[in-house]
C-alpha cells in the first residue's frame, strides 16, 4: 500500500472518531443540562441515550371524559380516573428522559377507536401504549397484570416484569386478542395493569401511582434502549 493512501485511512479513522466523540459528549451535555447539571447518565451510557431521544411514544388515555366512558368501577373509584393519572404520569418521566410523547387525546376529551387506530397507525410513532385496569366477575378473584398485543410482545413483556418487580404481581400473560389494538400495525400494548375489585391490587392503584408509573416508564425505557 503506498504511503499517501494509509495517510488518508488513518485521517478518515481519526475524523470517525472525533465525530463519535462529539455526538457522545453533545448527547450527554444535553442530559446533564436538563437535570440541572446533576449527572443522569454515566458517560458510556450516554450513546444510548442519543437513540432514545430519536423514538416517538403515543400514550392513550384510556376511555373518554363522559358519564358513560368510565371504564370499570369499584364504590367511589373508577378505572378511567386511575388510568389516565398514570398514563399522564408515565409522560412525565419519558419526556424527562427526552423521550418525544404524545397523547391520544387531552383530558375532557373524548376519541373514537377509530381514530386511536388511525392516529397509533400514522408513521409518526414508534409505540403506541394504552393503560387500562382489570376487573373480575367475583371480588378478589382476580390479580396481576396482562397484556394485548398484534406485534409489541418484547414491550409488554419488559412492562410486565417491571411491574412484577415492584408489585410482586402475577404475569397473566399477552394475549393476541380482538381488541382494536390488533388493528394497529406498529407497535402496541395494550395493558391491564390490575385489578380494581381486589384487595391488593386497588390498594396499589390508588396509592402507589407513582411506583406504577415508574414501572411502566422502566419498561418502555429498557424497550427503547434494546433497540
Ligand atoms: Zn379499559
Amino acid at each position: 500500500m503506498k504511503r499517501g493512501k494509509i495517510r488518508g485511512i488513518i485521517t478518515k479513522v481519526i475524523t470517525g472518531m472525533l465525530l463519535v466523540l462529539t455526538l457522545v459528549t453533545s448527547s450527554f451535555t444535553c442530559k446533564v443540562w436538563a437535570r440541572g447539571g446533576v449527572p443522569v447518565y454515566q458517560l458510556q451510557e450516554s450513546s444510548i441515550v442519543y437513540k432514545v431521544n430519536q423514538k416517538r411514544v403515543l400514550l392513550d388515555m384510556a376511555h373518554a371524559d363522559t358519564a358513560l366512558d368510565k371504564g370499570c368501577s369499584y364504590g367511589e373509584y373508577n378505572e378511567r380516573d386511575i388510568a389516565n393519572k398514570i398514563t399522564l404520569k408515565v409522560k412525565q418521566l419519558l419526556e424527562a428522559e427526552g423521550i418525544d410523547v404524545e397523547l391520544t387525546r387531552n383530558e375532557g376529551e373524548t376519541i373514537s377507536i377509530a381514530e386511536r387506530v388511525r392516529l397509533a397507525n400514522s408513521d409518526n410513532y414508534d409505540y403506541y401504549i394504552s393503560i387500562h385496569i382489570n376487573s373480575s366477575g367475583t371480588e378478589n378473584q382476580g390479580t396481576g397484570v396482562e397484556a394485548y398485543s398484534c406485534a409489541g410482545w418484547s414491550l409488554s413483556n419488559k412492562i410486565i416484569k417491571e411491574l412484577q418487580k415492584e408489585f410482586n404481581y402475577k404475569n397473566r400473560g399477552i394475549y393476541e386478542s380482538g381488541f382494536y389494538n390488533k388493528r394497529i400495525n406498529n407497535r402496541s400494548t395494550l395493558l391491564e395493569i390490575g385489578f380494581l375489585n381486589n384487595e391488593y391490587d386497588r390498594n396499589n392503584l390508588v396509592n402507589h401511582q407513582t411506583e406504577y408509573a415508574n414501572a411502566i416508564a422502566r419498561g418502555i425505557i429498557e424497550q427503547l434502549r434494546s433497540e
